[in-house]
């Protein structure tokens, strides 16, 4: 069995992005409208000839009301059980939401290696500008740009490190 690694985190921070630059597939539906990736997506991301198998997860997108570990659909909770590792992305452009933190708390209280990622992050110099990310409780914060590539091999071999 390989590694499996989650996508996850509030709608709209590029998580298909992510998903379809690691996987270098487009099967992920990439949408401008946070909603549209229904349902787990399974592609195989290569790193050093090594293959892990990425879950783009949209279930977090999928209501509207109450706190997010209520809306957390079974699809996630199901995309995060299945995982060995998360990648909790978060948007680099728009800062720490409240969506962020319950998301964090949530991922907080599960035993699995999580990799805190803050995408939009391309041309961003004040790497300041990311602190208050820390916030969440998960340890390091790190920067890239899904839609640009950078950091994404770099990240993907931070976050193999850690299985
Ligand atoms: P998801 O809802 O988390 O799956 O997010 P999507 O992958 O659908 O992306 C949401 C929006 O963010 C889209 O308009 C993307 O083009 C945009 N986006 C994704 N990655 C980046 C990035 O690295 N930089 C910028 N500026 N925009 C991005
Ligand atoms: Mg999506």
């Amino acid at each position: 069995m390989l590694p499996v690694i989650a996508l996850v985190g509030r709608p709209n921070v590029g998580k298909s992005t992510l998903f379809n630059r690691l996987t270098r597939t487009r099967d992920a539906i990439v949408a401008d409208f946070a909603g549209l990736t229904r349902d787990r997506h399974y592609g195989t991301a290569l790193l050093d000839k090594r293959q892990y198998i990425v879950i783009d997860t949209g279930g977090l997108e999928d209501s509207s009301e109450g706190p997010i570990f209520e809306k957390m659909a079974s699809q996630t909770w199901q995309a995060i059980a299945e995982a060995d590792l998360v990648i909790f992305l978060v948007d680099g452009r728009a800062g720490l939401t409240g969506q962020d933190q319950e998301i964090g708390r949530e991922l907080r209280k599960i035993n699995k290696p999580t990799l805190l990622v803050a995408n939009k992050a391309e041309g961003m110099k004040d790497s300041a500008q990311l602190a208050e990310f820390y916030e969440l409780g998960l340890g390091d914060v790190y920067a890239v740009s899904a839609a640009h590539g950078q950091g994404v091999r770099d990240m993907l071999q931070m976050a193999v490190d850690k299985l």
